[in-house]
């Protein structure tokens, strides 16, 4: 929202038709985008505070157009996502994190999984289980180095989710509730759903200060998830002031750019370095 002086705020808003317009565009150039090949992963390391090492990177693609410069994924993927591109980019960034976790495998680099993020119409796509199958086998990466990263709402009120959960599962990859917390999360949710992780959405830790519920909230959910045997990784870490406070609610895995942002995989051998240092 723009300030228009005083207290009166005028948020931009573009017109119906502007919308229309900038959607149609850039649904264009994402169509010539998933012809070329013309995204690229970045990777964020998720890390054990108490051991100060990577335990894992987040997959998060990007999209670096020459006319439209780089649009953010929040951006396109739900327009992907309309028009069935979806389907291409997401199989891309899927073979390209596995491919690229088995080649820092086969450099001695790290052995840490990677997480890729999974959009609606790839956990409903009946051959999702056979896709990941194929690009496991393509890449050579073991499936233990593989985690789906899926929201609680795809898996609510679908039928045969919990089938399909345990289909995927039965590679050998895992699972993580992204964004968790701000569904409709429910302890019989967890205790049904065959899953590994849970990661605790942003909001709570920015909210963590100034409202203390966030912090009980936090300290709940990483209470319940280890009376489950669920790994728990909390987003958004950005200061060493949400470490301790998280550190006293009981959270040790976490994610987000006190520890690094998203980064080339050309950066992440320098990174792992210096992990590997502490
Ligand atoms: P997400 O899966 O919840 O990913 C976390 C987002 O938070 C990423 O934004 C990441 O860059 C950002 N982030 C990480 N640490 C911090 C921090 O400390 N502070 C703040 N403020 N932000 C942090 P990004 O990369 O822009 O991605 C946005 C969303 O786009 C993702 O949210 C995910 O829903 C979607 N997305 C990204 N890559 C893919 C993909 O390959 N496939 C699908 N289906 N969705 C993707
Ligand atoms: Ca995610
Ligand atoms: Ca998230
Ligand atoms: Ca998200």
């Amino acid at each position: 929202a723009k300030s228009l002086g005083g207290n009166r705020f005028q948020p931009f808003e573009p017109s119906f038709q502007e919308k229309i317009q900038l959607r149609m565009t850039i649904e264009r150039h994402l169509r010539k985008a998933v012809e070329r090949e013309g995204f690229s992963l970045h990777y964020q390391p998720q890390i054990d505070t108490l051991e100060g090492r990577i335990v894992g990177f987040e997959c998060l693609i990007r999209w670096n157009n020459p006319e439209l410069g780089r649009v953010s994924p929040a951006t396109f993927i739900p327009i992907a996502e309309e028009t069935g591109l979806i389907y291409g980019i997401g199989e891309w960034a899927l073979r390209e994190g596995c491919r690229q976790n088995k080649k820092w495998q086969d450099e001695d680099l790290i052995r840490v999984p990677v997480a890729v993020n999974l959009s609606p119409s790839q956990f409903y796509d009946q051959k999702l289980k056979e896709r990941i199958e194929s690009v496991l086998a393509e890449t050579g990466l073991d499936a233990q180095y593989l985690v789906l990263e899926i929201t609680e709402g795809m898996t609510m009120h679908v039928q045969g989710a919990i089938a399909a959960l345990k289909d995927l599962k039965a590679l050998g990859v895992s699972i993580a509730i992204d964004d968790f917390g701000i569904g409709y999360s429910a302890l019989s949710y967890l205790k049904e759903f065959p899953i590994d992780k849970l990661k605790i959405d942003q909001s709570f830790v920015r909210g963590m200060k100034d409202h203390p519920i966030n912090a009980s909230i936090i300290h709940s959910i990483q209470s319940m998830a280890s009376c489950l045997g669920l790994e728990v990784i909390t987003e958004g870490v950005e200061t060493e002031e949400q470490v301790s406070m998280l550190g006293e609610l009981g959270c040790r895995m976490m994610q987000g750019y006190l520890f690094g942002y998203p980064i080339e995989a050309a950066q992440v051998p320098g990174l792992a370095r210096n992990y590997g240092r502490t």
